[in-house]
């Protein structure tokens, strides 16, 4: 262990495959991993009190830089990221890159993709005007077509990174799009490294001059798209560097998650931990812990459920569907959340969710509509919180593959 606040340790592995069940050790607390880091673009998550926070079991939250970074003076008074979020837990802020480069392509940040999301985003990346253009200074970009254009810097990222106090912060690297091709990702790749170099720099230039404050963490980032040997080379290059974590980014083809994860988990050092950005479908969350990642983050889970979409152990059903009208079940047969110990039906979420027929006052709509998404909230986030606690339990357990096949067998039917 070095001489800061931040370690990780693995306890258990599954057998004949990459994945482990560790502990990530942070200034404001530890992760068990596998486990899904709730996302809080501004440093809270929409209709997730603190209090419900801990009581759905969640350990940590990931925050969006970009948007953290006009406030981030305030955050550093108010005693960093973890203080100023009220859920005083570990945190994790992504390092802005991707808000400033989606400006420029069509960027998804969703990582797999089907093919008609690949198709959209190749035809979104020809059409677009471009408010972002990259070089090797960083990103230029601009808010809209008539305002200035400004300057996105490695430096800038870990400068407000570092004032925001993120346990762990992510270094800034240029995320493709799937439109782009072979050529213009070897170039980004590269440019990603000597970017990664700077950050590192940066990095430990401000960690010396800091007094009184926590180490922050520094995880390099992984693109590469679905090209074996960039992502090979990506992380030979980043693996050897003095990074404390490692990101998992990038566009693809949902096929090619295992793949992918594959050749750059076999080859970073083991004893590192590694977040996969952006990804958070059971299926794609047992890939990612199968092939050595130890915490997800995803919008998902948030924004599906004020879309009326519940997680189910048997699938996702639309709450909003006439055939839950008068359905006397949980929301999920045996969920522990806090909504489903507190015995709300489906019929009532429903209900609840419905402006059924003018029967309520506007008002009266509006508050059950919020008491209802609050509801919904604290149950899908639950529901991905607790799945990545059973896998971590099926691992310690080694029992991880047939937890797994009968999990996603009852969820996928
Ligand atoms: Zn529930």
């Amino acid at each position: 262990m070095e001489d800061n606040d931040f370690s990780f340790q693995i306890q258990e592995r599954i057998p004949d495959a990459l994945g482990r069940a560790g502990t990530i050790h942070t200034p404001n607390g530890t992760i068990s991993t596998p486990a899904f880091m709730v996302v809080g673009t501004y440093g809270e998550v929409k209709f997730l009190s603190s209090k419900q926070f801990h009581e759905i079991g969640a350990e940590g939250m990931i925050s969006n830089g970009f948007h953290l970074s006009k406030i981030a003076d305030e955050i550093e008074q108010s005693g960093g990221l973890a203080k100023y979020s009220a859920y005083n837990c570990p945190t994790i802020t992504d390092s802005g890159g991707f808000q400033v480069m989606s400006l420029g392509s069509g960027l998804g940040k969703v990582v797999s993709m089907d093919k008609r999301d690949i198709a959209r985003e190749q035809h979104k990346t020809k059409s677009k005007n471009r408010l972002a253009r990259v070089s090797e200074d960083g990103v230029y970009f601009k808010k809209n077509e008539d305002s200035e254009e400004q300057l996105f810097t490695p430096e800038y990222s870990m400068e407000f990174q570092h004032k925001i106090g993120a346990d762990i912060i992510m270094a800034f690297d240029e995320l493709t799009s799937i439109g782009d091709n072979r050529q213009y990702n070897e170039q980004a790749l590269d440019r990603t490294y000597r970017w990664g170099i700077r950050c590192l720099n940066h990095h430990k230039k401000l960690t010396e001059e800091r007094v009184g404050k926590n180490y922050q963490a520094l995880y390099g980032v992984l693109q590469g798209a679905h090209y074996q040997d960039l992502r090979e080379k990506a992380a030979k290059d980043l693996g050897a560097m003095d990074f404390d974590g490692y990101g998992l980014g990038g566009a693809f083809e949902k096929e090619q998650l295992p793949d992918i994860l594959l050749w750059c988990n076999r080859i970073l050092p083991e004893n590192k931990p590694r977040h996969l950005l952006g990804l958070s479908k059971p299926d794609d969350i047992f890939v990612g812990v199968e092939n050595g990642c130890d915490t997800f983050d995803c919008v998902a889970p948030t924004r599906e459920a004020r879309h009326g979409k519940i997680y189910t152990v048997d699938g996702d059903i639309n709450i909003r569907n006439a055939k839950f009208k008068n359905d006397p079940n949980p929301l999920s047969e045996g969920c522990q959340c806090p909504t489903c110990k507190s015995n709300y039906t489906r019929e009532e979420i429903r209900k609840l969710l419905r402006d059924t027929n003018g029967t309520k006052t506007e008002k009266q709509a509006l508050n059950d509509k919020k008491i209802a998404i609050e509801l919904m909230t604290v149950h899908n986030v639950y529901f991905i919180v607790n799945l990545t606690k059973e896998i971590r339990q099926s691992i310690i357990e080694n029992n991880f593959h047939n937890f797994r096949d009968k999990w996603l067998k009852r969820y996928y039917g």
